[in-house]
């Protein structure tokens, strides 16, 4: 590792490069494509965002355990460590275990892209994508973690057998960890925050994905069905985020 006049760091090691000034969001991007990475890094670079870049999962692995980013973009198919397998270690094992994680996966199955929601991930960009579309999407991510109420500080709610902790991300079901993604965890919270009331599907979709996005109301259904899966006892019959047939959903009253 060299370094600059000014803090900015080099990492001289193939695949790695760093231009990291302070106090901009930055950015592991793990792709092992080289004119994708550099065209994703050229594009977070025009939007003031510093970027590491890794070219494959074990580098990505060690820089995720080295230090904290603001967002990761980790592609699924990658030699070595695949995608998947590098979201989970960083979500169980690193510093970044709850840095939001944009996926990138040139495949184009509904399953492949629930496996990679599942693995940890927080939202997907499938390949080829549109650079506006990326930009969007890690902007939305940005902007949820730098939300001021979910600030440090936060006392931890409990919500009959589930206790959610904000300032830790920290999700129990019965007493056990449960690992939840930020969608998952942001669309928790704000339903227990209101017990018994009604967020329609366009409210949800704006406080989870805000605004300049491109996905629809049918995401808010989907991201639904995995938080259920992951807390309630009953997923085909839930208890505790409930289906307002017509408007959209709510927390039941306690
Ligand atoms: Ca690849």
């Amino acid at each position: 590792m060299g370094y600059l006049p000014g803090g900015a760091a080099i990492d001289y090691a193939e695949g790695a490069v760093e231009n990291v000034p302070a106090e901009r969001p930055t950015v592991l991007v793990v792709e092992d494509e080289r004119h994708i990475r550099e065209l994703v890094c050229l594009h977070l670079g025009l939007e003031h965002m510093a970027c590491v870049e890794a070219g494959d999962g074990h580098m990505a692995l060690e820089l995720a355990r080295s230090r904290r980013f603001d967002l990761i973009v980790l592609d699924l198919m990658l030699p070595g460590l695949d995608g998947i397998t590098v979201c989970r270690a960083i979500r169980r094992e690193s510093r970044n275990s709850d840095v939001p994680i944009l996926m990138l996966t040139a495949k184009l199955e509904e399953s492949d892209k629930v496996v990679g929601l599942d693995s940890g991930a927080d939202d997907y960009v499938t390949k080829p994508f549109g650079v506006r579309e990326l930009m969007a999407r890690v902007r939305a991510l940005l902007r949820r973690t730098a939300r001021p109420e979910e600030a440090a500080g936060e006392r931890p709610l409990t919500y009959r057998h589930i206790s959610l902790d904000s300032a830790r991300r920290r999700v129990m079901v019965d007493g056990a960890d449960v690992e939840l993604t930020s969608q998952e965890f942001q669309l928790l919270h704000v339903l227990l925050s209101h017990p018994g009331i009604v967020f329609s599907r366009e409210a949800l979709l704006g406080k989870i994905w805000g605004t300049d996005t491109f996905v629809t109301v049918r995401s808010v259904d989907t991201l639904v069905k995995r938080l259920r899966k992951k807390i309630e006892a009953n997923p085909a019959e839930p208890s505790v985020i409930l289906t307002v047939w017509g408007t959209g959903y709510k927390a039941a009253d306690v």
